[in-house]
């Protein structure tokens, strides 16, 4: 007997990688839960202040439970991100196709061995259009008025087109306007999509601050949160922040277990809470690189026939920070406006031998880069007065900590006496280099910390390469070259750390296949830069969502092959009908969901999402208003509104979870029904129905029976009677109109709270052809109701 909660899918991360995978999986109809370690960040959340923004580091067993992770190591430095959306919250939104020829064979490495792609640019081309849109990706609109004044991308274009190199404006996840193809204007308010927004919160189109690498407060970059996660939300995944998964096995008889602790941040006298258990039938790695690796170096041992290419293949994607200080024009200052703009506007691109041209060495690209404006002070903070600057201080050491805090690195110090005093803020600008360095470095454990050899030895032509060009740049543009300090030491920072569980064409060569499925281990897969098997040499955050996007139709479609017959969908016009007392249904209930809602593309579809809670009692038959906690929350899914319409029984879709310690803690329901206002025995008197399928925390088949009972009273009986639902767990998956035959576990009642209710009114979303027109058909069939049985006609 088991105790464990069990779902089709964990996802540990989200990631680009994870963000992908818990949408794609949750869309095709999995029961998908989410671990994340970090907090949620909904837009105006984001540290501000000196005091928010150091606590803004992510170190548990310092009571850190920051966005910023930054590590260490002896070679270079790296900052990744913790929180709900990855790396996208601190990210400068460039979303860069690898390019086709980099995807290359069996390509020698200085240091011996080779560097090998199991795929190829035509594989990831669809994946990358899909993640494109979803993402919003537009290139910064620089030939719009608004625009056209962001001196820092022009100057770029100037430097490029003097020193004949290709200049391009990459596609940016940022919202310039408030829909796609709409006028793009500053602080517009932009529209929610039909899957809705996960933080419900007011999003607002780009205001060139240049923040998006401390978090945008105004909503304004297309993160995965308000993006991918906010659609796997809406398509039932169940997304739990600060849940760090510690250890990972499988399981004997297949699928895997995974050990996690939640962290509690604002309770700082909390005890470290116990470590839970959950399973899975898949498990789906997408921590990062860093963390991806350090749970496999660590639970190594229950994985024996895990491939020796662990550790391997890691390199930080040639990143090279440098800066332009003083650039000139004619002899004046040449305005750069580091702060204009989001941090990265446009690409330079170094050409490579694999491109056909001879002698040219590996490729890269060099970015503009771009600071908050209240860093402009900050630069200049040397001359002005004593508190000023010693807050100055204060902030450039956060500020430079962001790109670098190696515990014997001052680097604002640094880079305060670098930049020097004067008028530099608006004539400088870091350049942010990448491109396909060796990935020649191995992950490891050490004292069972995760440890990194590297150096930039055998990359040193690509790092020289890049930093000349950079240089030209520099002279082009009249400015002083400066390279960042750590590079005086020969470390470099990496934002883009890669490799360390690489995909290759067999176990000799790779820890996952091509699709990113863990060889010897089915059902493991890895879907995060961990498993690139070398430099992606472009900003790598867009291969990695197309890679995990690839390998979801890859892993869909497997299970569509050997999927076993479903019993039909719980959709419109079907009820729940026929006794399963089995375990849980998992994917099996779904099935038919996902062929109806596939079906249900080309009509209008609506949903809406409620939460509820309340009381339980185990061991009663009459639902009562006291007794341990029980909440649920469920998205409601209308496939065809005309039919739901039409149907007498108003019948819908159930999908979400409920939660309570007396069922086992918060279980995923398996399928689930609700109806609208079917008729109650009498022309006054309306029910509105749920029936929820899911299993215990002993695996035990349990039914949620519900009712709210909507019948003729004074007006001021609406809000209770539509907002206080009753309800029964009764033994085993028991059908409707079956409720009197099947054993009672205990019963409850659950209400609504106004803020609750305020957000579902908030989440209704209309889908398909029409379907605007849906919603407003739906809402006069609401308000019809209410009228019919609350009018004046009814006596
Ligand atoms: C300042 C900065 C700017 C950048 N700009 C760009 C850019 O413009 N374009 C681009 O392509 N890339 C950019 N990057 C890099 C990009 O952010 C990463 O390449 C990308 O986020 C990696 O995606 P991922 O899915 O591998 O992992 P991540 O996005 O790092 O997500 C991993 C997630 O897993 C969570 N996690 C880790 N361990 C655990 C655990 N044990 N249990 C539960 N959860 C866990 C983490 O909290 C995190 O949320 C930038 C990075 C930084 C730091
Ligand atoms: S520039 Fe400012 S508003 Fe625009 S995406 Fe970046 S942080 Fe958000």
């Amino acid at each position: 007997m088991s105790l464990r909660e069990h779902v089709d899918a964990i996802v540990v991360g989200s990631g680009f990688g994870g963000s992908v995978a818990a949408y794609r999986l949750a869309e095709a109809g999995l029961s998908v839960v989410v671990l994340e370690r970090g907090r949620s960040y909904p837009p105006g959340s984001f540290a501000r202040t000196p005091a928010q923004m150091s606590r803004a580091f992510w170190d548990p067993d310092a009571r850190l439970y920051g966005m910023f992770d930054v590590w260490g190591f002896r070679g270079f430095d790296s900052v990744v991100a913790s929180g709900l959306g990855g790396g996208s919250l601190i990210y400068a939104n460039v979303l860069m196709r690898k390019d086709e020829h980099w995807f290359v064979r069996e390509q020698p490495l200085p240091g011996g061995g080779y560097e090998n792609w199991p795929v190829t640019r035509a594989d990831l081309d669809p994946h990358y259009d899909a993640v494109e849109k979803m993402l919003g990706a537009v290139p910064y609109p620089l030939d719009h008025p608004v625009y056209a004044h962001t001196p820092k991308t022009r100057a770029m274009r100037d430097a490029a087109a003097e020193l004949g190199l290709e200049w391009r404006l990459p596609p940016l996840a940022v919202s310039f306007a408030p829909a796609p193809g709409a006028e793009p204007g500053i602080g517009l308010p932009v529209e929610t999509p039909s899957y809705g927004n996960l933080h419900g919160a007011r999003r607002t189109t780009c205001r060139l601050c240049g923040e998006c690498d401390i978090g945008c407060n105004d909503g304004a970059k297309n993160s995965l949160d308000h993006t991918y996660l906010s659609a796997a939300v809406h398509h039932g995944a169940d997304v739990r922040t600060l849940h760090e998964v510690e250890n990972i096995r499988p399981l004997p008889r297949g699928g895997y277990a995974v050990d996690y602790v939640r962290h509690r941040p604002d309770d700082p006298d909390a005890p470290r809470e116990p470590v839970r258990t959950m399973t899975c039938d898949r498990l789906v790695l997408a921590a990062g690189t860093y963390g991806t690796v350090y749970l496999l170096l660590r639970n190594r041992e229950a994985f024996p026939a895990m491939s020796g290419a662990l550790g391997t293949r890691f390199s930080g994607n040639g990143d090279l920070l440098t800066f332009l200080l003083r650039a000139t024009d004619r002899g004046r200052a040449r305005p750069l406006d580091a702060s204009r703009g989001p941090v990265i506007t446009s690409a330079i691109r170094l050409p490579d031998d694999a491109d056909g041209v001879p002698g040219a060495g590996r490729g890269g690209y060099i970015e503009d880069g771009g600071y908050p404006g209240f860093v402009d002070w900050m630069v200049e903070g040397a001359d002005i007065g004593d508190v000023v600057a010693r807050a100055t201080r204060f902030l450039l050491e956060r500020f430079t900590g962001f790109f670098a805090s190696a515990p014997d690195t001052n680097l604002s110090r640094e880079l305060s006496e670098l930049i020097g005093s004067g008028a530099l803020s608006v004539s400088s600008l870091p350049l942010l280099g990448m491109g396909r360095d060796v990935a020649d470095g191995e992950l490891r454990l050490r004292d069972g910390r995760l440890d990194a050899k590297w150096s930039v030895a055998t990359s040193e032509a690509y790092f020289e390469r890049l930093r000349k060009t950079m240089q030209r740049i520099a002279d082009v543009l009249g400015a002083d070259y400066a390279d960042h300090p750590a590079w005086f030491r020969k470390r470099i920072i990496t934002v883009h750390p890669v490799g360390g569980a690489p995909m290759g064409r067999h176990p000799g060569e790779g820890v996952c296949d091509p699709y990113g499925e863990v060889f010897g281990y089915p059902g493991l897969y890895i879907a995060d830069g961990s498993i690139m098997p070398g430099p992606v040499g472009t900003n790598p955050a867009l291969t990695i969502a197309a890679m995990a996007d690839r390998m979801c139709s890859r892993l869909l479609a497997a299970r569509h092959g050997v999927s076993p017959t479903g019993s039909g969908p719980a959709s419109t016009g079907a009820g729940p009908a026929g006794r399963s007392g089995g375990k849980a249904m998992g994917d099996r209930g779904t099935a038919g969901a996902r062929a109806d809602r596939r079906a249900g593309r080309d009509r209008p579809s609506l949903s809406f999402t409620e939460e509820m809670k309340g009381f339980y009692r185990p061991g009663v038959r009459n639902p009562g208003s006291t007794g341990e906690r029980f909440s649920f929350r469920l998205t409601i899914t209308v496939d065809d509104v005309d039919r739901f319409l039409a149907d007498r029984e108003h019948l819908a879709r159930a999908e979400g979870w409920i939660d309570a310690e007396a069922c086992g803690g918060r279980r995923p329901i398996h399928r689930g029904w609700f109806n609208l206002f079917a008729p109650g025995g009498a022309p006054d008197r309306r029910l509105m129905r749920y029936r929820l399928y899911f299993a215990d925390g002993e695996d035990r088949p349990r039914t949620l029976s519900g009712w709210k009972n909507v019948f003729h009273g004074p007006l001021t009986d609406i809000w209770p009677a539509t907002t206080t639902l009753y309800f029964r767990i009764l033994d085993g998956h028991v059908p409707e109109g079956e409720d009197d035959m099947a054993p009672i576990v205990g019963a409850g009642t659950l209400t609504i709270e106004l803020a609750d209710f305020v957000r579902q009114l908030a989440s209704f979303r209309a889908e398909g052809p029409g379907g605007l027109a849906a919603l407003h058909r739906f809402a006069k069939f609401f308000a019809g109701n209410l009228w019919e049985i609350y009018g004046p006609g009814v006596d």
